[in-house]
C-alpha cells in the first residue's frame, strides 16, 4: 500500500492470467486492493469485440430485414417530407459554401460517372422529375422570373458575347434562313404583324412616343443621319416610281378623308398655319425655297445645291418687291 491507502505491486489479470504491474488495472473500489480484476488490455479488447459484436448483430439484422427496413423508410420519408426537406434546405443554407465546393471538386474528379448515374437516375424517373420541375415552376414563378432577371444582367456581356460569336460564324446560314422563311411565311408573318398592331395600336402609339419624347435629339439625330445615308437615297431611288405610284393610289382611295383630315388640321390651326406661312414667305429659309424649287423644276430635295437655293432666294425677293409696289 502507498500513502494514500492504494495497492502497489504486481497483480495476475484473471483473464490474460499475466502478471502485470498495479497501474496496468483501473480501479475499483467495492474491491478489496481497489484494483479491477481484469487488466486495461483485456478490458478495451473485450470492449472491442463487444463492439464487433453490436455491429456484427446489427449487420445480421439488417440482412434479414431488408424489406421491412425499406418499407420502414419510405413511410418515414412520406410521412416526414416536409421535416426532412426543411431540414436539408437548413443544411444547405449553414454549409452552402462547402458543400458547392465538395461538389465541385467531386464533379472534377468524377465527373462522367456523375453525369452518367444523374442521366441514368433521371431518366429512371423522367415523368416524377418533370412533374417536380412543374410543379417548382407553378409554385415560384416569382421567384424564377426575378432570380432569371437578376442571372441575365449578372451574365449580360458573355451572353451578348456569346450571340455575336455565334451569329459571326453563321451569319451567312442564318440570313439565308432567315430569308427563306420570310419567303414562305410571308402572309402569314404580315398577317400576325398587322393583328399585332391593331391588338397593340395604343400601347405601341405611346411607348413609341414616350421613347421619342425620352430620347428626342437622338432621334432626330438618327433620322438625319439616315436621311443622309447612301442607302436611304438608293432606296428612294430604287422606289421611286413604284412610291409614286403607291402614293397616287393611297391618295386616290383616300381622297374624302385626307381633305376632311387637312381641313380639321387647317381649321384647328389656323391661326399658327398663317403666321408660319408668313414667316416663311418672310424669312425664306433654305427649306422653303429648296422645298419652292422642287416643286417647280422636279428635281429631289436632296440634289438641290445650295447656289442655287441662293440664286432662287434672290428671285423670290425680287418677286416679292415688284408685287409689293404693284399693289402699293
Ligand atoms: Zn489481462
Amino acid at each position: 500500500m502507498d500513502g494514500k491507502g492504494e495497492f502497489v505491486g504486481t497483480k495476475i489479470c484473471v483473464k490474460c492470467g499475466k502478471e502485470k504491474d498495479s497501474t496496468a488495472f483501473g480501479k475499483n473500489k467495492n474491491l478489496k486492493d481497489g484494483l479491477r480484476s481484469q487488466c486495461k488490455a483485456c478490458r478495451s479488447q473485450e470492449y472491442q469485440n463487444g463492439k464487433e459484436k453490436i455491429k456484427e448483430y446489427w449487420k445480421e439484422y439488417r440482412k434479414k430485414n431488408k424489406d421491412k427496413i425499406k418499407e420502414y423508410n419510405e413511410k418515414y420519408h412520406k410521412e416526414n417530407l416536409d421535416k426532412l426537406r426543411k431540414n436539408s434546405r437548413k443544411i444547405y443554407k449553414r454549409d452552402k459554401q462547402k458543400i458547392s465546393d465538395y461538389n465541385k471538386k467531386r464533379r472534377l474528379e468524377n465527373g462522367d460517372e456523375i453525369r452518367k448515374r444523374d442521366n441514368e437516375r433521371y431518366h429512371k424517373n423522367h415523368d416524377h422529375c418533370l412533374a417536380v420541375a412543374r410543379e417548382y415552376r407553378e409554385k415560384n414563378q416569382e421567384t424564377i422570373k426575378v432570380k432569371a432577371k437578376i442571372y441575365r444582367e449578372k451574365n449580360k456581356d458573355r451572353f451578348s458575347s456569346l450571340r455575336k460569336e455565334y451569329y459571326d460564324e453563321h451569319r451567312e446560314e442564318l440570313l439565308t434562313k432567315q430569308a427563306e422563311f420570310r419567303k414562305e411565311n410571308k402572309e402569314e408573318l404580315n398577317r400576325r404583324g398587322r393583328e399585332n398592331y391593331q391588338k397593340n395600336k395604343e400601347k405601341l402609339k405611346q411607348s413609341a412616343k414616350a421613347y421619342r419624347k425620352k430620347n428626342l435629339e437622338h432621334v432626330k439625330a438618327k433620322a438625319k443621319e439616315y436621311r443622309q445615308s447612301k442607302a436611304y437615297q438608293d432606296y428612294r431611288e430604287r422606289s421611286k416610281d413604284q412610291r409614286a405610284k403607291k402614293s397616287k393610289e393611297y391618295q386616290i382611295k383616300n381622297v374624302e378623308r385626307f381633305r376632311e383630315k387637312a381641313k380639321e388640321y387647317y381649321d384647328k390651326n389656323k391661326v399658327e398655319i398663317r403666321q408660319k406661312e408668313k414667316n416663311n414667305r418672310d424669312n425664306l429659309t433654305d427649306v422653303y425655297v429648296r422645298g419652292n424649287i422642287s416643286r417647280y423644276s422636279g428635281i429631289p430635295l436632296q440634289q438641290i445645291p445650295q447656289d442655287i437655293i441662293d440664286l432662287r432666294r434672290i428671285i423670290m425677293m425680287i418677286k416679292r418687291e415688284i408685287k409689293t409696289r404693284r399693289t402699293a
